[in-house]
């Protein structure tokens, strides 16, 4: 159980609901994805259609979920929430389909864990807005067609390879969400800080921003331990020597890397002489799971420039060497 990722930990709950911005104009970064939602939800509400299926795929706490709403709230329909995994059989996703108002959103959140069978119920649904329904056993049964409501499906997932082709052939709008830079983390931070009623200075949010690997998630994480820790060794105030404080004390550097990342980089290296080293080898040799390592770990990784993706495996390189002060060549 990770301070560091972006999935979702029990302490994110009470948070979230009012962190998350609720239109374009407010939520910070991705500037291509809006641009292009911009002009197809422009579109649709002048057809007064629903907006095309989107799919959103990139690693967890950048924003999908928030999106999702966004999308909702600009069309003006209500949204209904659900994922992968909590949809069993084909009969609990028909209940969600009928039950959806015209053009409303379905956001189906880790999608590529659907199972074959409600995966086969959403076909017709995305492609003619109707469910086939089998009536009857053996050579005796049929199927009738029921027609539903136009809506918009939009999924999530942190990478698009882990769908079915089938499925992400359904989709009209295909979108990846990148990695947040530290200015638009920054401005995250001070935003977040101001609905929390926190005073912070710039260079604070700054301190917070660097260390939360380009996820809007973890920023809003830390902000949260660095204003408990402004509060009882301060006088409230987020200045950059109190967040420095509170992250050292979190053992997280200024790069945002934990013991975690320092143990992979360094079985890499000190095991498989830097590399490279395949994706199951890594994760039987680290202990963690190889889907885990690959859209949570390792994205922000390759972002720093600290490892390598080449076709025989993962590399480490020069720069990661250094940061961990482990001498080169050996
Ligand atoms: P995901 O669904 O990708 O895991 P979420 O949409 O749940 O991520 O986002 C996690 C948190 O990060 C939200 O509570 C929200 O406050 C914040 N957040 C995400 N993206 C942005 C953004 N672009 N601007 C501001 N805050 C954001």
């Amino acid at each position: 159980d990770r301070l560091l990722t972006g999935q979702h930990r029990e302490e994110d709950y009470d948070l979230e609901g009012g962190l998350r911005p609720q239109t374009l104009e407010d939520y910070m970064g991705q500037e291509n994805v809006k641009e292009r939602l911009r002009i197809f939800i422009e579109a649709a509400r002048q057809r007064r259609e629903a907006l095309d299926h989107v799919l959103l795929y990139g690693p967890p706490g950048l924003g999908k979920t928030t999106l999702s709403h966004i999308i909702a709230n600009e069309m003006n329909v209500n949204i209904r929430i659900t994922s992968g995994p909590a949809i069993e059989r084909a009969g609990d996703l028909a209940a969600i389909l009928t039950n959806l108002q015209e053009n409303d959103v379905l956001f189906i959140d880790e999608i590529h864990r659907l199972n074959r069978s409600v995966e086969e119920i959403l076909y017709p649904a995305m492609e003619d807005y109707a469910l086939d329904i089998i009536i009857g056993k053996g050579p005796s049964a049929r199927s009738i067609r029921l027609d539903l409501c136009k809506f918009t499906l939009i999924g999530a997932t942190t990478r698009a390879g882990l769908l079915t082709s089938p499925l992400r052939d359904r989709f009209g709008v295909i979108c990846k969400l990148e990695l947040y830079d530290n200015e638009q983390l920054t401005d995250i931070v001070i935003r977040s800080a101001g609905i929390l009623n926190v005073e912070i200075e710039e260079a604070g949010a700054r301190e917070i921003a660097t260390r939360s690997r380009g996820t809007p998630r973890i920023a809003n994480r830390l902000l949260k331990r660095v204003r408990d820790f402004a509060q009882v060794r301060g006088d409230g105030v987020i200045t950059k020597e109190i967040a420095d404080q509170a992250l050292e004390l979190l053992e997280i550097d200024y790069l945002g890397l934990d013991g975690v990342d320092k143990k992979m980089i360094k079985i890499m290296i000190h095991h498989f002489k830097g590399g490279p080293v395949g994706l199951d080898t890594l994760a039987a040799s680290t202990g963690e799971e190889r889907n885990t390592i690959e859209d949570v770990y390792e994205p922000y990784l390759l972002q720093l420039g600290f490892i390598n993706r080449t076709p025989r495996g993962r590399t480490v390189t020069e720069k990661a060497y250094k940061h961990f002060n482990i001498p080169f060549g050996e």
